[in-house]
């Protein structure tokens, strides 16, 4: 046995009735102006900055940290040529503690387009509140973070309460892989202290009943495939049976990377071993979250009904809550997510067309080279194309995987003590599916510091896809829970 790591006891009610507070009155008002910004990231709006949206973002949440009135607070937003803006922000040590040492929060402003299927009555740009419910585009992913990060370092102050040295990054190009965050960091890593803890609040939850840590994420390969076979499009009549159709070579193709009959992703390069305390993990989590694992996605078929037999599922995909906790997290999977050379179909002529283009997405487990990968995917699918047709691949992204350091015995002492004081239930670890390469480059910047990767994604929250919406009461709690980790800092 080993003994029990002493952390500060922080009482959660003063604090959560004072976080409560600060959200209803502020927070969510702040929210509510944050949303109506069309603060697309850089790679959806090549104008950003002559849009002026970004702009408009960082000043507000500028403007509101320094109207806080933390006692010692600098924040300004910086600024490097050519580069998206980011808001900087530096809280010193309360209660004696040493002014050295600190806690960096990361959060991000600019959003994820708008998308399609927004539910009558919501859109991106328009903030609802409806059940404890923010609807529109970028409230939880990710423009509460620096709210969120402040109310707590504000709570422990008005209770207080000791705390480190916090300082804030708030990026504007996360959406668009933060590609500008490394030059930030190196900026202002000087400036930061001997960083302790990372505490990035801008990952998913389990469910809203508990607080959970997310130990992985996937890394990420982008690319558009091209297969090209006409010069010019042709009557289907005349050359169908003797042209081959594009779509069948890609989908050929695209056969080299998953099976198409059960989506399992086969070559070796996309594939690793999972680390057993990865699996243990993954176990515990599916057993808290049970068939919620796939029943929370928005299925049009019928394999949710209870009578629906589970062959419906080809293997690997599963109903079975530890088999879908690490398919999502630890195994590849390929989806075609855009495409050109099809007209709409109320366009389409009985035409054989001469090239079909498909944006590919393949999902990566976390401790695979995502740039060896890259390279593979490319190889892979431009190798020996069928028919000689003319096949390209170009990738603009290759995200490397995250998968966490081993947790502090203090960190998981506060962050079990933080979830049982606010929900009376055990902080859960599960890793992600999603891709942040922040937390790959925050990895590198800080070797020696915890991580606390959380968030406020949880069921439905629908982020990136319509219908986002930020679940302030959770928001609430993990505030709070924020709050008490950080109070156990030393
Ligand atoms: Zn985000």
């Amino acid at each position: 046995m080993t003994a029990r790591p002493n952390i500060p006891a922080v009482a959660p009610a003063p604090l959560a009735a004072r976080i409560g507070r600060q959200w209803d009155a502020d927070i969510v008002p702040q929210l509510v102006e944050y949303i109506r910004i069309p603060a697309r990231s850089p790679h959806f709006d090549a104008d950003w900055a002559a849009n002026g949206h970004i702009e408009a973002a960082i000043r507000q949440t500028e403007k509101w940290v320094n109207a806080q009135g933390v006692e010692g607070l600098v924040a300004e937003i910086v600024r490097i040529d050519g580069r998206t803006p980011v808001l900087y922000f530096d809280m010193p040590a309360t209660g004696g503690l040493p002014s050295g040492r600190s806690v960096l929060f990361y959060g991000h402003l600019d959003k994820q387009p708008e998308m399609t299927g927004w539910r009558e009555g919501l859109g991106p740009w328009k903030p609802v509140m409806e059940e404890g419910r923010l609807y529109g585009r970028g409230g939880a992913d990710d423009g509460y973070a620096v709210f969120a990060a402040l109310s707590a370092v504000m709570a422990l102050d008005a209770e207080g309460i000791a705390r480190p040295r916090c300082v804030g990054l708030i990026e504007t190009c996360e959406e668009s892989g933060s590609y500008d965050l490394p030059a930030y960091l190196d900026h202002l890593a000087p400036r930061m202290g001997d960083v302790q803890l990372v505490v990035a609040l801008d990952s998913g939850a389990g469910n809203y009943e508990q607080l959970w840590v997310t130990t992985s994420l996937r890394g990420l390969v982008n690319g558009t495939l091209e297969v090209k076979i006409l010069e010019e499009g042709v009557h289907s009549g005349d050359a169908g049976g003797v042209v081959p159709s594009s779509f069948r070579i890609a989908r050929a193709i695209l056969d080299r990377i998953d099976d198409s009959r059960t989506g399992v992703v086969g070559p070796d390069a996309f594939n690793c071993a999972i680390p057993a305390d990865r699996l243990d993990q993954a176990r515990q989590a599916a057993a808290i979250l049970g068939e919620a694992t796939w029943k929370r996605f928005p299925w049009a078929s019928s394999c949710c009904d209870d009578q629906a037999s589970a062959s419906i599922f080809a293997e690997p995909v599963t109903k079975d809550p530890v088999e879908v906790v690490i398919n999502r997290t630890w195994r590849a999977a390929l989806a075609v997510t855009g495409a050109d050379g099809l007209p709409p179909t109320d366009m389409a002529g009985n035409v054989q067309r001469p090239f079909t283009t498909l944006k590919l997405s393949l999902r990566l487990p976390p401790i695979v080279d995502a740039n060896a990968a890259a390279a593979t995917f490319k190889r892979i699918l431009e190798a020996d194309p069928p028919y000689g047709a003319r096949v390209a691949f170009d990738y603009d992204q290759a995200a490397q995987g995250w998968n966490a350091p081993a947790i502090a015995p203090w960190l998981a002492a506060a962050l079990d003590a933080a979830s049982q004081g606010n929900f009376g239930r055990p902080a859960a670890y599960m890793g992600e599916g999603g891709t942040i390469p922040f937390m790959g480059m925050l990895g590198v910047k800080f070797p020696n510091a915890q991580m606390l990767v959380t968030g406020v994604l949880g069921p439905k929250s629908n982020a990136h896809g319509p219908n986002e919406f930020l679940h302030v009461p959770y928001a609430k709690k993990v505030t709070v829970a924020t709050a008490m980790v950080i109070a156990a800092v030393r």
